[in-house]
């Protein structure tokens, strides 16, 4: 009984979304429930016209529609395809709807539930054209909304998902078609809360819904596809001897996925971890391929690094206090600020008088920032990057980061972590320095002299 889930990558245009109808068709059992995102880079736009002017907003809301329709001509066969089209345009609709209330309130939680609306609304537009291909192959999913199966607390712009609800719905919702041995299709990313307010599980959160998913209906692998050969040893694009990595644990995808972001959801793995479901990466361009398998325990490999991953547009916060000075509660009181204005700090380091942080994050950065300045004295630095050298083996290895050190040599490090869990060293550098830190880093630990 797999859970198998399509990101945007595997559906860009009408030869992915035949080649992924493909796989489902000679994949799937009689017990399969299939999660997709939103079509290629969909949100992105969405989120582009949530940006953009009024006028511009609709423009490009009338082209990802002009888009779509092409698509479904292309993917659906010819009888069914001007209902199609009549779901389609009145899922538009609705987007101009959320696209005007996102422009008629700029701040607040009307706003941002609007926007969880328009953005969730690439996922419905995509169900709707995966289900007509699907049954154009004669598969005739069963499509489940997934606003009614996965349930979430009451949050806008990314909430976390509430496990036992969200099995409940599974179980009672989908669980009977399952035992009917039909196909299901439900959407990624979308959600909502127990009432049925429309939330998300935040950019890049189908991933998430697939491990729900799978944890609820207790299957027996969920698979991510995706367009690259599962985990890698670092980001192809940036590393040409990168390859693919065949087993990696659950705490090193989840270290990979906070700091890496581009395979998998960090979310994505706690119902695995809490269930022990395990997680599949594939490719669906070359579906014949092992991928990588997520597994409970740490497998044993010749190498104790598994792979370096980045994460860029960081800001660097430093902290300075003579205050600080044998002083306790000070770190509280530093924390504190982030969390009101719930900001996640990604890496900390302190010495007796100062504290460095980094975060992602800068829509709050101004009122943090205020707030520090009362009791420090505050620099940011923007534009930085983390790199991360992540694997098991970190925590029992000595002489890793010292490896890591000599590989940076002649570039600046302007702040260091061991990972508190053991299975990471990460640094902060210039964002310029990036590429030459990744690559020399990859070639220390991957690449024979
Ligand atoms: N479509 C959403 C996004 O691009 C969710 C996802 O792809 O996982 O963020
Ligand atoms: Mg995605």
């Amino acid at each position: 009984m797999p859970v198998m889930k399509f990101g945007g990558s595997s559906l860009r245009d009408a030869e992915s979304i035949q080649r992924v109808c493909s796989i489902i068709e000679s994949r799937r059992n009689d017990r399969t429930l299939v999660v997709v995102s939103a079509l290629g880079d969909t949100t992105d736009r969405l989120a582009e016209a949530a940006e953009a002017s009024e006028r511009r907003g609709f423009e490009l809301l009338e082209q990802l529609r002009a888009r779509t329709h092409a698509l479904i001509r292309q993917v659906i066969p010819l009888r069914a395809v001007p209902a199609s089209l009549k779901v389609l345009n009145a899922r538009f609709e609705e987007a101009r709807a959320d696209l005007r209330a996102v422009v008629a309130n700029e701040t607040g939680r009307p706003r941002a539930a609007a926007l969880d609306r328009l953005l969730g609304c690439g996922e419905r537009i995509s169900s709707q054209v995966v289900a007509g291909a699907l049954s154009g192959r004669g598969l005739r999913p069963v499509h489940l909304d997934a606003r009614q199966l996965v349930v979430t607390e009451a949050r806008h712009g990314g909430a976390n998902a509430v496990f036992d609800a969200t099995r409940k719905r599974f179980q009672e919702l989908a669980v009977p078609h399952l035992d009917e041995g039909r196909l299901l299709l439900t959407e990624g990313f979308i959600a909502a809360t127990e009432r049925g307010a429309g939330t998300t599980l935040g950019r890049g959160g189908s991933d998430y819904t697939a491990t729900l998913a799978g944890a609820s209906i207790d299957a027996d692998e969920v698979q991510i596809w995706t367009d690259v050969d599962g985990v890698m040893t670092a980001d192809p694009s940036l590393v040409d001897s990168a390859r693919s990595l065949p087993e990696l644990s659950l705490r090193e995808a989840s270290e990979l996925a906070y700091f890496g972001g581009r395979v998998l959801h960090p979310s994505t793995m706690l119902p695995a971890i809490q269930r022990g479901v395990p997680i599949r990466v594939l490719n669906s361009r070359r579906p014949a391929g092992e991928g990588t398998l997520i597994v409970p325990d740490r497998p044993a490999a010749e190498n104790v690094v598994k792979s370096v991953v980045y994460k860029e547009n960081i800001t660097l916060i430093d902290i300075h206090s003579t205050r600080m000075l044998m002083a306790h509660g000070f770190l509280a009181k530093i924390f504190e600020v982030f969390s009101r204005h719930e900001t996640a700090v990604d890496m900390v380091s302190t010495s007796e008088v100062s504290v460095s942080i980094t975060v992602d994050r800068v829509d709050k950065l101004s009122l943090i920032l205020a707030e520090l300045a009362e009791f420090a004295e505050v620099e940011t630095a923007s534009g930085k990057a983390i790199v991360c050298v992540v694997g098991e083996g970190i925590r029992f290895t000595l002489g890793i980061a010292a490896k890591v050190f000599d590989a940076l040599d002649g570039i600046r490090i302007r702040m260091i972590s061991l990972g508190a869990s053991r299975v990471n060293v990460g640094f902060v550098v210039d964002g310029d320095d990036l590429e030459t830190a990744v690559r020399r880093i990859h070639a220390a630990f991957f690449e024979r002299p």
